[in-house]
């Protein structure tokens, strides 16, 4: 089962700002035993998150997250792009326009904004493509969105870390079953990571794993990482370089 991320903003682009939402993205994704193949960025461009999102699903993954853009302003075009990608209409939702409205509403007699009224930019926010099933934001006004398209689950989220990061939780991750995460942590005292790199590569041929392996320092171990979809596939791969002559300790 594997996952793409697709983070969406030119302030990613310039380095204005750490897309630190697909690395927490990511994180959560492993955690639910998805491989992340891909992490892909593009502006606030309808053209280039079109013809991204149409080559992620020729992909096919099991589930694409896809973050940013969902605001009020200009460059905000993620849902509409998103909908023409998949050759669906942008649709009101009436019930996301009237939270947006209740949300409003709220800041005004909070004494936040001066303006309780919608205006284009907050009414843009409650079009979701055709179909779509809208995400409850708690952390602010626009709504995510969630679509099936091709057999490739799609959640369209907000840009603001924050409000990211909630959707995530509770909206997201409940819809992706409860699949269990196995990794195995391994210290290999081996001198150096490049006399184990042919073996990893070897490994990796035979088993159905991934292994991330990093420095512990020179003439002592290396770091090793294995994730798998089984216990057995873990063991398998850990046996088979004990057999070519590592020798491991548990964790690390
Ligand atoms: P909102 O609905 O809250 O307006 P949005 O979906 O329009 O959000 P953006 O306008 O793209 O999101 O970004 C809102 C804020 O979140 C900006 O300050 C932006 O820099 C930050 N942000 C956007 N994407 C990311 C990301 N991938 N990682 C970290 N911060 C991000
Ligand atoms: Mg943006």
């Amino acid at each position: 089962m594997f996952a793409e991320v697709l983070t969406i903003g030119d302030e990613l682009l310039t380095g204005n700002t750490v897309d630190s939402n697909s690395s927490f993205i990511g994180q959560k994704l492993t955690e639910r035993g998805y491989w992340v193949r891909r992490k892909t960025t593009v502006g606030d461009d309808v053209g280039e998150i079109k013809t991204v999102v149409r080559e992620i699903l020729r992909r096919k993954p099991a589930v694409l997250i896809i973050s940013g853009g969902l605001g009020p302003t200009h460059d905000d075009v993620t849902m509409v792009a998103v909908a023409k990608a998949l050759g669906r209409n942008p649709i009101l939702c009436e019930k996301c326009l009237e939270k947006v409205k209740a949300f409003y509403e709220r800041l005004y007699r909070e004494g936040y904004i001066d303006d309780p009224n919608l205006n284009e930019g907050r009414r843009k926010m409650a079009y979701l493509p055709e179909g779509a099933e809208p995400l409850e934001n708690t952390e602010g006004a626009a709504p995510g969105a969630y679509i099936e398209h091709g057999g490739v689950k799609i959640f369209i989220l907000p840009g603001m870390p924050r409000e990211m990061k909630a959707m995530l939780e509770n909206e997201v991750l409940p819809r992706l079953g409860k699949r269990k995460f196995i990794q195995r942590k391994l210290l290999a005292e081996v001198t150096d990571e490049s006399k184990l790199a042919p073996l990893l590569i070897e490994t990796l041929e035979h088993f159905n794993v991934r292994i991330h392996s990093s420095p512990k320092g020179f003439g002592n171990y290396i770091g090793i990482i294995i994730f798998g979809e089984s216990q057995e596939e873990i063991e398998g791969a850990k046996g088979f370089m004990e057999s070519r002559g590592v020798r491991f300790e548990e964790g690390w």
